[in-house]
């Protein structure tokens, strides 16, 4: 489970990172979207919902690889 690195729109992303649209996800789509710290989270553009959920992938204050 990953209950813990979701975020809904509207509430405040607290780490700066690349995050996924898990409502995208869950209907066969990918959508990823880099957001920072402060910001409110948005609606996705690709969903019919207002409110989707949105998942921590890959925090960008991790060391970034270079490949
Ligand atoms: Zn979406």
């Amino acid at each position: 489970m990953n209950s813990s690195r979701t975020w809904k729109s509207g509430e405040i992303c607290r780490i700066s990172g690349t995050y996924r649209c898990q409502n995208c996800h869950l209907a066969g789509r990918e959508l990823t979207l880099e957001f920072e710290a402060g910001k409110v989270f948005p609606m996705c553009s690709s969903c019919p919902e207002k409110d989707v959920t949105w998942m921590l992938i890959r925090p960008s204050s991790a060391i970034r690889a270079t490949a």
